[in-house]
């Protein structure tokens, strides 16, 4: 793999007041495709792409993308979590999206040099880490709604901290009912770019009114529960943890497949089906709905602490995280951070 240095380094941001997604690193990963094959994985320093005005993916949306992360242990190596899992998906939303499959062992391999390039750049403190973002657009230039014969796929890295201002507290909920983000057919199982632009409006909506984030509905019904935000959504039920079931409209996360794991392993009764909002009320109502949460990669595990539904305000508990979350919390980011015993095989140490 060609490897090209950056002479001019950017100067590093504070560490201790990263947030989410503001400071890109100095270099980052291309790969083309053209003529029925992917080129080499070249890694150059961070810039811009220059695009033609007619580049299909401006016009028609063709893009896809991935989010992962790297850290590095109190001991100095340096691990990801689970990333052939979201290559996995990556083809899967490529499929979807009519592009081209990528090879994953290779494209690991050459993130595994990217983050080795990258090493000054992975944050160590409490909650922070090295996110990273592959991606891939369509880059022929024409007008003309078709897939295309030309990709870029690109991986580009950035030292986060908690995605949440406020860290792990708890957030507020609003139910959409209008709205939706995906339906079953669509491209809600796809990590594809259009579904975020069409969320903003359920998001904007939530913010306006005060909440954190948007609660989304079946497209059909608009009554069985499906995500939160870009996040899965679980509930504690009495003594079972519930999520929606994956259902076609609903993405397949990797952080909500390893709470299922870590759940079942430590003897939790878990239970993945289809859960509708009439239930969730009433669980609230007579006392039984104890704890929810959302789950992703950015945030890791996210409490909920209040929804709203048809006007009618609802606090979930007392209020705070609840033990399960908290529980779940701690074991995920400690096996990521290398704290806790990693018993799944789900961490890959590259250094
Ligand atoms: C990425 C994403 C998730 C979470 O997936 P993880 O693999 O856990 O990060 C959930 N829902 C949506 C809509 C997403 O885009």
């Amino acid at each position: 793999m060609k490897i090209t240095l950056t002479k001019t380094k950017k100067v590093k941001p504070d560490y201790g007041k990263l947030g989410f997604g503001k400071y890109m690193s100095d270099h980052m990963l291309v790969m083309d495709y053209a003529d029925g094959a992917w080129g080499d994985a070249e890694i150059i320093p961070y810039g811009d792409f220059n695009i033609d005005p007619a580049t299909q993916i401006l016009h028609y949306g063709q893009g896809i993308f991935e989010g992962l992360k790297a850290y590095k242990t109190h001991d100095g190596k340096i691990t990801l979590f689970r990333p052939r899992d979201n290559f996995i998906r990556m083809n899967n939303s490529a499929n979807r999206l009519c592009m081209p499959a990528l090879d994953i062992d290779k494209v690991l391999d050459a993130l595994y040099e990217l983050v080795k390039v990258e090493e000054d750049w992975i944050p160590t403190a409490e909650g922070t880490s090295l996110y990273i973002r592959p991606a891939m657009y369509c880059s022929n230039v024409f007008l003309g709604v078709k897939s295309g014969t030309k990709y870029r796929f690109f991986i580009a890295v950035c030292p986060v901290g908690a995605y949440y201002e406020n860290g792990l507290a708890p957030t507020k909920i609003f139910i959409e009912d209008f709205y939706t983000r995906s339906s079953i057919g669509g491209t809600g199982e796809a990590k594809c770019i259009g579904n975020y632009a069409a969320s903003l409006i359920g998001q904007e909506k939530a913010h306006k009114l005060g909440y954190d984030q948007a609660l989304w509905l079946d497209a059909k019904d608009k009554k069985y529960i499906e995500e939160v935000g870009a996040m899965n959504i679980f509930f504690v039920i009495g003594d079972t943890v519930v999520t929606p079931a994956l259902s076609g409209s609903i993405l397949p996360g990797i952080t909500r497949d390893s709470a299922l794991k870590v759940l079942k392993k430590n003897g939790y009764k878990v239970e993945e089906r289809k859960i509708s909002v009439d239930e969730l009320v009433a669980a609230q109502n007579s006392g039984e709905l104890r704890e929810m949460f959302g789950t992703g990669t950015a945030a890791v595990i996210s409490p909920v602490g209040e929804f709203t539904y048809k006007d009618e305000k609802y606090t979930v508990g007392n209020g705070q995280m609840g033990k399960i979350t908290g529980f779940l919390y701690d074991t995920i980011t400690g096996i990521q951070k290398g704290k806790i015993e990693d018993t799944f095989g789900w961490v890959i140490k590259i250094k």
